[in-house]
């Protein structure tokens, strides 16, 4: 089950994000609440929403995704590599307007209906 709520960063940007509430508790949406209105004010008084530039920051999270990829093949714990990809990508999300609700929908609405699914590490699509 999923569930929508809009929060307000310290700048007046509203934000509409949507979240499910069978992976996660009360106490942990309202984390995830904070720390994305946190994440996005830190982008705003750093001037990383004006100062910089979508290539900067795409550059940026290509530089995360690499040390995602070390991570992984290293075997070492990739949690704070997810959670720079978070904020890069926060970042992105709030210079062109958009917001988390919106690109999650749009991309579940382009995969929802696929069908198939993963044998022997391929994607084998129905029909295939
Ligand atoms: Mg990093």
């Amino acid at each position: 089950m999923s569930k929508k709520t809009t929060i307000e960063t310290v700048h007046g940007v509203k934000q509409e994000i949507s979240y499910s509430t069978n992976s996660m508790t009360h106490d942990e949406q309202e984390r995830l609440l904070t720390l994305i209105t946190r994440v996005v004010d830190w982008h705003h008084d750093r001037n990383l929403i004006e100062g910089s530039t979508d290539k900067d920051q795409t550059l940026k999270l290509l530089q995360e995704l690499g040390e995602l990829s070390d991570s992984v093949c290293k075997g070492k714990d990739i949690s704070d590599d997810i959670g720079d990809m978070l904020v890069v990508m926060l970042n992105i999300v709030e210079r062109n307007g958009l917001n988390l609700t919106k690109c999650l929908e749009r991309a579940w609405s382009d995969i929802k209906d696929r069908k198939g699914k993963m044998v022997d590490g391929i994607f084998v699509k129905e029909g295939d």
